[in-house]
């Protein structure tokens, strides 16, 4: 007849006191509790452990009325059933915990009587319950035993561990766990324990302990409300425990995960928020994008989600000129007027450097996505004061409305990225909403990524030749050199142009691919060709490479590795490296130079004139030739530009280095270029690139120059 689950909360009112001796009942419900139990209830109290109160059953242990009961005491009633002699009041009962343990009851007509004792403290006193049911003198010796060792193991387990022999009430807890709840054990028997769980907590761990009764083993966090205000953080694993002719009850360990949890959440927020302005980062802004993305796509949708990409314009001049300091004082500012501009519940944050993304909810359309967009570029960029000097800030913003498009929550940030890119390039300080023609660039590019893969693959690339010639007039014989310059026929959209898919080729992994198989058929194709044509033949091929390609720690043997396998002799190939991709580590690039001479291999530095290279590098680098940028035959009638020429033939003179000057198309060009002494030129005007078969045919019915 198991009690009401609650009842045993009441047992913890206060108890009659010591040394009274009327039946005082401590409480209706613990009275209407203990008469129903069919093991004999005694409440005890004081340090004889004087009977205050018994119920009915007490009869079959003691073989009386509980009345006679009253005021006796306990220890003069229980002995040890191993050595017979009488128990200390210490043996049988605690102020912090239940004990349970075997012993021998001596009845009221002088009978002995073996029986298990069960106590707890309760209030100022104890109940104490003995099991009439404890015949077998062995089975009970062994029972004992195991739950003494079981005790002394528990007591002292670092872990906290609760048992209840019936319903949510606890009848034992172990040290470790009352220390997680900061009391003392006797605090948390019965069901206060409850009550020294966070408020929040109470209800769903009493539901735990619900579905526990009935079977279920469950594990949850909770949080304990220690008497000190102070919040544990606390893991609670509980598996259901049957006894027979009982109430089903359960034993469950508690764990102290407060400081685990705390370092947990601390990596978690550094992980997703951006250390300066406290916003979150990139990582956190795409982890609160794809929740937003995830409601989207619920039957009621709610209205349209943008975000704002904003990359403030020359903010790398205040950090220069003003110092790191007074740039993250500006961020500071910047951040906190973004957060000012937006609706309590939109996010603001930071992805590092001068980069801030806004997500903004219940954007209606395009119109009203600019509206929102103005303000808060208005906002975020009027002037700031930063050490002392006032700043004007601008910025460059990108808006994208989330589509049917965007898979993920990265698709939606490339594309406001997209949007404020074409934000600076229509000259900054403004914003630009990603469109359908945003968003069809974007395809196309895709979708030419993949078909190049494929091309690649199928060695769908070929190489187009054009000569470089030197300029003594009159023109005659074989070019001094081509340049092979890579073709691709796409079946779809015809040629493709090499300035849109090297760079393609480059940003998506597919250059050193590319590269290798120009390099290799250029030089196969030359030297076939100087095998077959003899000195008709280009006497070399120059061939393109991308910086990337430089930095490639091979690329000296891969070089060597094509001519050992085509046969073309290293004197027979330039390399051409444009002037910023030398610039960008011109310590990789001295030494890789200086490896590929020894192979005969010679360089070239292409776009000359368009980066800034230093005349004392130049000096020292390994370089062979230079090819003056076609800008500047465009100008050469121009003074500007003609000067340019000039300077670089000179140069070239003055090291010892070939010139090439590049775009040629006009007869007017050819005679400026003579003027100013340089030696070689390549162009439209002498040839446009050549398929193989062109070349050849110019080969064998004779060059038209
Ligand atoms: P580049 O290295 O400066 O190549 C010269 C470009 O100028 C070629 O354009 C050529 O067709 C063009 N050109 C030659 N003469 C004239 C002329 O008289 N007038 C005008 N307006 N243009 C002329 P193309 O073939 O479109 O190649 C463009 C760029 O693509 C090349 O510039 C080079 O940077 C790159 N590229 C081409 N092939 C390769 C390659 O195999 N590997 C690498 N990494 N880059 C390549
Ligand atoms: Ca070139
Ligand atoms: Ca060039």
């Amino acid at each position: 007849m198991p009690a009401p689950i609650d009842s045993a909360a009441r047992v913890l009112l206060p108890l009659p006191r010591a040394g009274t001796s009327t039946l005082a009942v401590p409480d209706a419900a613990f009275a209407a509790w203990a008469l129903a139990e069919p093991d004999c209830l005694v409440v005890a109290t004081g340090a004889c452990l004087t009977v205050a109160w018994a119920n009915h059953a007490t009869a079959g242990i003691f073989g009386c009325d509980e009345r006679e009961l009253l005021g006796r005491s306990l220890l003069g009633a229980l002995a040890c059933p191993s050595t017979g002699e009488r128990l200390e009041r210490e043996e049988l009962v605690d102020v912090h915990r239940a004990v349970v343990r075997d012993v021998v009851v001596t009845r009221c007509d002088g009978q002995q009587l073996r029986s298990v004792l069960r106590s707890f403290p309760v209030g100022e006193g104890w109940v104490v319950r003995l099991a009439a049911d404890a015949s077998a003198a062995g089975v009970a010796d062994d029972l004992h035993l195991s739950r003494e060792r079981f005790q002394a193991v528990s007591d002292r387990a670092p872990v906290g561990i609760c048992s209840s022999e019936a319903g949510l009430r606890l009848a034992y807890v172990n040290d470790a766990f009352a220390e997680v709840f900061g009391v003392q054990p006797d605090v948390l028997l019965g069901t206060r324990w409850l009550l020294q769980l966070h408020p929040a907590d109470q209800v769903v761990v009493g539901d735990a302990v619900v579905a526990v009764l009935a079977g279920t083993a469950c594990d949850l966090a909770a949080r304990v409300l220690r008497p000190s205000g102070e919040v544990r953080s606390v893991q609670l694993r509980l598996v259901p425990v049957r006894t027979e002719r009982r109430a089903a009850g359960f034993v469950g360990t508690l764990e102290d995960v407060t400081e685990r949890l705390s370092y947990e959440q601390t990596l978690a927020y550094q992980a997703s928020h951006d250390p300066l302005t406290g916003m979150l980062n990139r990582r956190g802004l795409l982890q609160a994008l794809s929740v937003s993305m995830a409601r989207a796509s619920l039957p009621s949708k709610p209205a349209g989600t943008a975000v704002l990409f904003l990359d403030l314009d020359d903010f790398k001049v205040v950090n220069d000129s003003l110092g790191h300091e007074a740039g993250d004082h500006l961020l500071i500012e910047v951040a906190r007027r973004l957060s000012a501009s937006v609706r309590a519940g939109d996010v603001v944050s930071r992805f590092g450097g001068d980069e801030f993304a806004v997500l903004c909810q219940g954007i209606r359309d395009d119109e009203h996505a600019s509206e929102v967009a103005a303000r808060v570029l208005e906002a975020a960029t009027r002037t700031v004061e930063v050490a002392g000097t006032v700043v004007s800030v601008s910025g460059s913003l990108g808006v994208v409305l989330l589509s049917a498009d965007h898979l993920e929550a990265e698709d939606v940030l490339r594309d406001a990225d997209a949007a404020m890119y074409q934000a600076k390039a229509a000259g900054k300080d403004r914003f630009v909403l990603f469109d359908e023609a945003a968003r069809e660039r974007y395809r196309r590019r895709h979708q030419l990524v993949m078909d190049l893969r494929v091309a690649l693959e199928r060695g769908d690339l070929h190489v187009a030749y054009q000569p470089v010639v030197r300029l003594a007039s009159p023109v005659s014989g074989a070019p001094y050199a081509v340049e092979a310059l890579v073709r691709w026929d796409h079946p779809v959209r015809g040629m493709v142009s090499p300035q849109e898919f090297v760079a393609l080729a480059e940003e998506n992994g597919l250059i050193a691919a590319l590269s290798a198989q120009v390099l290799r058929a250029a030089c196969r194709q030359t030297a076939e060709w100087q095998q077959a044509y003899g000195s008709l033949a280009p006497s070399r091929v120059c061939v393109n490479v991308s910086p990337l390609q430089l930095r490639h720690v091979n690329f000296v043997q891969e070089v060597a590795g094509v001519l050992r396998e085509t046969g073309l002799p290293g004197s027979s190939l330039t390399l051409e490296l444009t002037e910023s991709a030398v610039m960008e580590d011109p310590t990789i690039a001295a030494a890789s130079f200086a490896a590929l001479r020894e192979l005969g291999v010679r360089v070239a530095i292409d776009d000359f004139g368009t980066g800034y290279s230093s005349l004392a590098l130049l000096r020292t680098l390994p370089v062979d030739l230079l090819k003056v940028d076609r800008s500047f035959l465009a100008e050469i009638e121009e003074e500007g530009a003609a000067r340019v020429v000039a300077a670089v033939v000179g140069l070239g003179e003055a090291l010892g280095l070939e010139v090439v000057a590049e775009g040629v198309e006009t007869a007017d060009q050819v005679a400026e270029l003579e003027r100013l002494g340089c030696p070689m030129a390549q162009g439209y005007l002498f040839s446009r690139p050549l398929s193989v078969h062109q070349l050849q045919e110019r080969m064998e019915k004779g060059w038209p120059w």
